[in-house]
């Protein structure tokens, strides 16, 4: 994803933009999406260093830890780079600062989008945080109700009174 430099006057600009998981090198990434990423950034241009501060928003499709259904989780995460078209700053770590060419049009922010979209998935997610889960007896969606296994456990002489009737 590549985001425009060319035209933005010093001063703050607010930017929105849109790209799919294939723009974001996301394609092979096993997430399912339910949107477009979406970004609204904040850039700050003071003669040729461009503050970026990105705002990341997406939906993808994850089953539950608990109850292994399938919800939509919507995702949002933060990063910030700093742009230098001509030159490096001094006293500045490499790390910091995007040095570009200083006729560059647009900086390819691709690689942040990927990290911080991978890092703000879950890894737990919950289809709600009051999940309960599916009985480890029987399998059932605890979420719709109770499914007797609990009750038959706390009476085990109820249970071995049904063996017995079974096994007549
Ligand atoms: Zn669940
Ligand atoms: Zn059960």
């Amino acid at each position: 994803m590549k985001l425009q430099l060319k035209g933005l006057e010093e001063g703050v600009h607010f930017l929105q933009m849109e790209g799919l998981p294939e723009e974001a090198d996301l394609g092979d990434s096993g997430l399912e999406f339910a949107s477009p990423i979406m970004l609204s950034l904040r850039v700050v241009r003071q003669r040729e260093t461009f503050w970026v501060e990105a705002v990341m928003r997406a939906s993808v499709v994850l089953e539950c830890a608990r109850c292994l259904k399938l919800h939509t989780e919507h995702l949002e995460s933060k990063f910030q780079i700093v742009v230098r078209r001509g030159g490096a700053i001094s006293g500045w770590g490499e790390g910091d600062v995007k040095t570009m060419a200083p006729d560059a049009e647009y900086v390819d922010i691709t690689q942040e989008v990927h990290d911080f979209l991978l890092l703000s998935v879950p890894m737990k997610p919950l289809c709600s945080e009051d999940c309960k889960g599916l009985c480890p007896a029987c399998g059932a969606d605890l979420n719709e109700g109770e499914c007797g296994c609990h009750m038959k456990r706390i009476d085990a002489r109820w249970e071995a009174l049904s063996k017995i009737a079974l096994s007549e």
